[in-house]
């Protein structure tokens, strides 16, 4: 198979620089995408939504008792606006977020390790007046990191929003040595709406152009990082495998969906499966390719779909002698929107070995990826698609098994959001 390690590469190098979500950085990123497209004789298509943004105007950290000491912050997104003049409350470090650790809650300003969204629930209902979290690591040198901007999401949201700042952990901890009484935080945002695209192409399938298997990659990365592991590799390897599609033309349509603004919530693929409602009967399966390039690394499938799959899965690589792991499972990338509408699907992801790469960080740079590696998980996914796209018939159930539907909805939180 015609599968270049090289050619993937090479668009890698073109799209080496920040994409974040409804930024230039971002159509610049879909500029690359579609010229490359373009080449191959085909024309993209675009499609437009809107994803919701803020603007931090204001954010800062004060202790004012026992000894005043100012914090380097970054306010949460969507977490709201202080006063004007910030909260002035008392300093709680809140360990386990249990109804012990919260029961004297009620309006003080709480430093808590991690804010899930329970944890978070637990904290609107204690009535806290402000949060804090840390931040990376305590060893993190300042000059070559980054202090993380954090936004809450939807689901944090639902029953209040309460004003919360990030801090690095070296930070946090002098923070509590100083054995904080009373501390001051001020939060000053902007909310507003940003332009953001999926670009689509597709190569007609010759025996079932009814039949379609949907090919997608996110092309943005998040604030600081060039995302080259995360994820131009995946979007470079969706367009060497319409190269591939378009000199060996399939039986079934493929269709490549580049997707905007995943690492904001799954906004590409959210709005595609909402746009394209009449459309999604035709598409049997999603692929979806997120994570690839390092050197060091695993490949992985992780099979959102009946368990047969994970079985043909399992013998293909056996049978062609490519080592790589298997989860049954959800993954947290644009292929569960689809799942959510009864859309059998697969992701291929290479993870770095700890310490490899780096992802969501500025470190998600190009260096501890290769050619070579890009052509390892590409070249599966192709001949993974030659089989399926090309089969006698079409061998993956509709069906998503029960237990992997809960764990959607769950992460999609249908349950408590009427809205989603
Ligand atoms: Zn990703």
């Amino acid at each position: 198979m015609d599968i270049r390690g090289k050619r993937i590469y090479e668009t890698l190098k073109k799209m080496n620089f920040i994409r974040l979500s409804t930024t230039d950085g971002e159509k610049k990123g879909a500029d690359i995408i579609s010229e490359e497209i373009k080449q191959t004789g085909l024309e993209p298509v675009y499609e437009y939504f809107k994803v919701p943004c803020y603007e931090i105007v204001k954010a800062s950290l004060e202790v004012l008792e026992p000894k005043r000491m100012s914090f380097n912050v970054k306010g949460y997104g969507y977490s709201g606006n202080s006063a004007k003049d910030g909260i002035i409350a008392d300093f709680k470090y809140v360990e386990t977020a249990d109804e012990i650790d919260l029961i004297d809650a009620k309006g003080k300003i709480v430093l808590v390790s991690s804010l899930g969204y329970e944890t978070y629930e637990r904290l609107v209902k204690a009535g806290v007046a402000g949060f804090i979290t840390p931040s990376g690591d305590y060893f993190d040198d300042p000059k070559k990191t980054d202090l993380d901007e954090r936004m809450l999401r939807k689901g944090h949201i639902q029953n209040g929003q309460i004003p919360g700042v990030c801090i690095r952990m070296k930070d946090a901890v002098n923070l509590m040595k100083s054995e904080p009484k009373k501390i001051q935080l001020v939060l000053e945002q902007k909310e507003d709406e940003g332009d953001s695209k999926n670009i689509i192409t597709e190569v007609k399938g010759t025996k079932y152009p009814d039949e379609v298997i949907v090919y997608t990659a996110h092309y943005d990365s998040v604030v600081f990082s060039k995302g080259m592991y995360d994820n131009a590799a995946g979007s470079a390897i969706l367009l060497e495998l319409l190269r591939y599609f378009v000199k060996n033309p399939p039986l079934r349509t493929v269709r490549f969906i580049w997707c905007g603004s995943e690492e904001r919530g799954l906004f590409g693929s959210k709005n595609y499966v909402k746009e394209n409602a009449d459309k999604l009967d035709n598409i049997k399966l999603c692929i979806n390719v997120d994570l690839a390039g390092p050197v060091i690394g695993r490949d992985t499938a992780i099979v959102l779909a009946e368990e047969k799959l994970c079985h043909m899965i399992e013998y293909m690589y056996k049978e062609i002698g490519h080592p790589m792991s298997l989860r049954h499972d959800i993954y947290s990338s644009d292929s569960i929107p689809f799942a959510d509408k009864g859309i059998p699907a697969v992701n291929f992801v290479r993870y770095g070995a700890p310490g490899a790469v780096s992802c969501h960080t500025r470190n998600d740079v190009i260096d501890p990826i290769s050619a070579k590696s890009l052509e390892y998980t590409a070249s599966f996914v192709a001949q993974f698609s030659d089989r399926i796209v090309n089969a006698y018939m079409f061998p993956v159930a509709r069906e998503i098994p029960e237990e992997l539907v809960k764990k959607i909805d769950k992460y999609l939180l249908k349950k408590q959001l009427k809205t989603d």
